[in-house]
């Protein structure tokens, strides 16, 4: 069976020699050698000044919201992963949803303004399939009305935008490092900080919010250990390698689909994406269904990414129109892309398609 991912393992050996380190020193978590190790070369890789390797991406999401002191409405997409309404749910904020753009399907900076009140605290925004939302608007609006601006960036790992890392925009950064993105650490995430101060308040909130015997403020665990650094190092080395792999087969999904029947995102120019996923939206929801039902007697399973629009999320109390991305949720499909994936499944993958459009 083809997935909509597979997770890249690296050698074997080399994640076991790690082990072997691991069971030398007896230090399995809390900011153990290899934790800091990972944190460097990813500071390094990605040019960054400040990086908080931590467990998970939603714990990452929500660090963020509690250390930018937002308890009141915070604007964001409905075009996203559920953990991205979730993290400010979970911390008892109020999700605004502002509808996207039909381009590249982010945050639609024409109309966050409309949806400011004097409740605003902060824009929670997704760089959605690793094209940047637009930055520049955003902060300006930002500064405008004296808003924080987080961004969800579990997606955009590696990508560039105007010649600078995408994850060095906005007050906050969070990343997931979850199996299925293109970089991991099995399970992991990141919290990236604009100003030195934050980033200090969100290092002691990931560890319970002390350091040895002295106590700061009420944080919560979001450390991560010895043995998720030491996969995050051996995938971090083959890098270049997965970028190729996955490039090889971008090329192959753009030069034999029928392009002028699928819609697929167009990022803003400046933007060298990382070409972690392929989303293909088709003319209307029932050649969807169908090329879904042909992948799946073929043992192919792409995904409904994102479906439905997080705006109608059946535990939400407010109503929000959001008519872009509800349109686009009911007609996009992720095709399968990993490393693994060879020509003749793609063939099969690519003529499937063809023959519903
Ligand atoms: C994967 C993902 C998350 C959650 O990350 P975890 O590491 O799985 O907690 C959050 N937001 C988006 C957009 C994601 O794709």
């Amino acid at each position: 069976m083809i997935q909509v991912t597979q997770t890249y393992l690296p050698d074997q050996e080399k994640y076991i020699n790690y082990l072997n380190e691991i069971w030398k020193s007896g230090w399995i978590t809390n900011n153990g050698p290899l934790v800091l190790r990972l944190e460097d070369e990813l500071k390094d890789y990605l040019s960054l000044k400040n990086f908080n390797f931590c467990n998970n991406g939603t714990i990452a999401l929500q660090i963020a919201l509690k250390a930018l002191n937002i308890t009141k409405e915070v604007i964001t997409t409905p075009f996203s992963y559920v953990a991205t309404t979730n993290a400010i749910i979970w911390e008892n904020c109020k999700p605004v949803f502002v509808d996207i753009n039909d381009n590249d399907f982010n945050i639609d900076t024409k109309l966050i303004e409309s949806h400011i009140t004097e409740n605003t605290e902060a824009i929670l925004a997704t760089h959605v399939f690793g094209n940047p939302c637009d930055v520049q608007k955003i902060e300006a609006i930002a500064t405008k009305h004296n808003l924080k601006v987080i961004y969800d960036a579990a997606h955009a790992f590696g990508v560039k935008y105007l010649d600078k890392s995408l994850l060095s925009y906005g007050d906050i950064t969070t990343c997931s490092f979850h199996a299925t993105k293109i970089f991991h650490t099995v399970e992991g995430g990141a919290i990236i900080c604009k100003s030195d101060a934050v980033n200090e308040k969100v290092y002691l909130m990931r560890q319970f919010g002390h350091i040895g015997d002295q106590y700061f403020i009420a944080g919560i665990n979001g450390k991560s250990s010895e043995m998720h650094a030491a996969m995050g190092l051996c995938v971090l080395e083959d890098m270049d390698k997965i970028f190729k792999l996955r490039k090889h087969v971008i090329k192959y999904y753009n030069d034999h689909l029928n392009l002028s029947k699928l819609k697929i995102p167009f990022p803003l120019p400046g933007t060298i994406n990382n070409d972690a996923y392929y989303p293909v939206v088709f003319e209307n929801e029932e050649i969807l269904l169908q090329v879904m039902a042909s992948l799946k007697e073929n043992d192919i399973v792409p995904r409904r990414y994102f479906y439905p629009s997080l705006n109608n999320l059946p535990f939400l109390n407010e109503h929000f129109d959001c008519p872009v991305s509800e349109s686009i949720s009911k007609r996009i499909l992720c095709l399968p892309l990993s490393t693994y994936l060879k020509n003749d499944e793609l063939e099969i993958i690519i003529n499937v398609t063809n023959q519903n459009l």
